[in-house]
């Protein structure tokens, strides 16, 4: 199920639409707002959030996953002994392929989750992140980004 996960605006509390479920206020704190999650299979083109257009796919990392990851590294210590480096990068790779691409809105960090990639969302940008948090990026640090 797609879902959109973004932070209230007026208390900053961690909200969540799935796809198919109407708007409503704030759990926490009762304030309006109107998100609402794309349907299922949407390409994702602009923040469902806040409507800003600048997005990132990142690999949906979170607590879950970290604990998952160190339970499958026990399991597979004995194993990757006699192989380390190849296990490692097998198992690098497994899990690389389970985690599934996140999008992210560089302006207010909402995360669209489940939704099909995007050709035209780029990995994260430190540069287009900076010119969010900062403002105007310095004269040259955008040079190789069209
Ligand atoms: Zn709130
Ligand atoms: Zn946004």
């Amino acid at each position: 199920m797609a879902s959109v996960h973004f932070l209230c605006k007026q208390c900053d509390a961690r909200l969540a639409r799935e796809a198919g479920e109407p708007s409503r206020a704030c759990e926490q704190c009762g304030a309006a707002n109107d998100v609402v999650a794309p349907p299922d299979g949407a390409l994702i083109e602009h923040c469902a959030a806040c409507g800003h257009p600048e997005l990132y796919f990142q690999k949906d990392f979170n607590r879950t996953t970290g604990i998952a990851l160190v339970v499958l590294g026990s399991i597979f210590v004995p194993w990757t002994y006699g192989l380390s480096l190849l296990g490692v990068t097998i198992l690098d790779y497994i899990v690389w392929r389970l985690v599934k691409d996140v999008i992210v809105c560089y302006d207010c960090q909402a995360v669209h989750r489940a939704y099909p990639p995007n050709p035209a969302i780029k990995p994260f940008d430190l540069v287009i992140h900076d010119r969010h948090v900062y403002g105007a990026a310095p004269p040259g640090a955008e040079e190789g980004h069209s």
